[in-house]
């Protein structure tokens, strides 16, 4: 057994041993090739083994590979923030590197928090979230994320957090209700709680825009972040995005919050920032949350030794320059729209296969026993575990995630593909999945 199977151990099954990639295949020891239709976990946006990507980690490497940031910057970390910050929602004047999602959503708590010490609010120490979410494995990032049962094992958790419903119209929107009305009454559910807790004791709200692996791709109904910006305006809450799935270009837009008219004030990016070939994430903080500790402490008082990686930096900084050289953003919209279209030819006439939702290429397929009646499967049969490992089985990578271990949510499939897939590819991935699912189901 491999050694690293006693702690990765949710994988249900011996994995096969990956060792090469290219484009949107990885190729295991045995010369078995994998269609990797969910980018990893969302990350893989340009596929594996891009030139430009490579060529410009070995040039970073050659010159630097590593310079902690106690003693300096560099100019690879520089250029990357510089571009950001001008790609970034207005207001948006700075960026803290670190490595990865959770660790991106531990320093934007941190900050938060902080701009409210900095205030004179030290009695602010509350989160809000939302339910079906997750934001990530490490103690602060697990007290924000909406899943009970990952949260219960380690508790008391040291953050304070409340969850209010996730926006989730499929199931949770009501008969006769617009998707306005829908989304004005989760922006009321979110302003009773904070004023349950204690308006001034709340210090943000965190949400995923568009939830990701937890919940399966639930996209916010039109107006619902505006509703939700307005009661953190009304309230002096801040508002967190987490986009460090459904961000840099996913949904079709570099940011998925510029499709909902709205600027957080921490907006948290991971995955796709490095398309997997460097661990990175980053908070994109506004002007006013720097100018709190400028003005207070100093600095931020947070720190990890590999913050701002050179070698990290000049793998994210050259994958923006191709998702904006080869117009990349424009092409997962149109690619999105071909996708979307598979997906609803393959799966419109299959009984079990209730909802098909996403944005961009970013899309989830949710199970259930009959369309008709959204019942979801028993949670004890594990359907999206069984449709991985049919998945694998056909030479297929997609990313599976359980409902709720009440059985209120259906299983689902997560689909994530490279930005540079072709179509021929996309649709042998659906061709593939359509496989797996009806074993699974059978
Ligand atoms: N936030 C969201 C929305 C995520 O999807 C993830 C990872 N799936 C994280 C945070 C945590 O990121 P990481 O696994 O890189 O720590």
């Amino acid at each position: 057994m491999p050694n690293t199977q006693v702690i990765h151990r949710h994988l249900h099954h011996l994995p096969p041993t990956a060792v090469a990639g290219q484009g949107m295949w990885i190729t295991d020891s045995e010369g078995r090739r994998y269609l990797d239709a969910s980018g990893g976990a969302a990350v893989s946006c340009l596929g594996h083994g891009h030139p430009d990507v490579i060529a410009a980690m070995h040039a970073q490497i050659d010159k630097l590979a590593y310079a902690h940031t106690g003693f300096f910057t560099t100019d690879v970390a520089e250029e990357l923030a510089a571009r950001l910050v001008a790609t970034a929602p207005a207001g948006t004047s700075h960026v803290y590197f670190v490595s990865g999602g959770s660790e991106a959503v531990e320093a934007a708590l941190k900050m938060a928090r902080q701009y409210f010490l900095e205030k004179g609010e030290p009695q602010r120490t509350h989160f809000i979230a939302r339910r079906q979410s997750y934001h990530g494995n490490t103690l602060g990032a697990l007290a924000v994320g909406g899943n009970a049962w990952r949260r219960e094992p380690f508790a008391p958790i040291l953050i304070d957090a409340t969850h209010v419903s996730p926006c989730y119209p499929y199931r949770e929107q009501r008969e006769g209700e617009t998707p306005q009305q829908y989304g004005q009454r989760l922006a009321n559910e979110l302003e009773a709680a904070i004023e349950r807790v204690g308006r001034d004791k709340v210090i943000a709200f965190v949400a995923e825009t568009v939830g990701g692996a937890t919940a399966g791709v639930i996209t916010p109904v039109p107006g619902y972040f505006k509703a939700v910006r307005e009661v953190c305006d009304r309230h002096g809450v801040l508002l967190i995005l987490d986009e460090v799935m459904c961000g840099m270009g996913r949904t079709g837009t570099l940011h998925a919050c510029e499709q909902e008219g709205i600027a957080p004030d921490l907006l948290v990016v991971a995955k796709g920032l490095g398309g997997g070939y460097q661990p990175i994430g980053a908070v994109l903080a506004q002007q006013r949350i720097v100018d709190a500790m400028t003005r207070g402490s100093g600095f931020f008082q947070h720190g990890h030794t590999y913050l701002g990686h050179p070698v990290a930096c000049a793998a994210a900084l050259a994958v923006q320059k191709v998702i904006e050289r080869d117009g990349l953003l424009a092409r997962v919209r149109e690619l999105g729209a071909k996708f979307e279209a598979m997906l609803h030819e393959a799966f419109d006439s299959r009984v079990h296969v209730g909802d098909i939702r996403g944005r961009g290429l970013f899309w989830a397929v949710e199970l259930v026993e009959d369309r008709a009646s959204k019942r979801p499967f028993d949670p004890a049969r594990k359907l999206h575990a069984k449709v991985k490992s049919r998945a694998m089985a056909e030479g297929l990578m997609v990313y599976p995630m359980g409902g709720t271990v009440d059985g209120r949510y259906g299983d689902h499939v997560l689909l994530a593909p490279p930005f540079v897939a072709g179509e021929t590819e996309l649709r042998l991935a659906v061709e593939r999945l359509q496989g797996a699912i009806d074993a699974a189901v059978a």
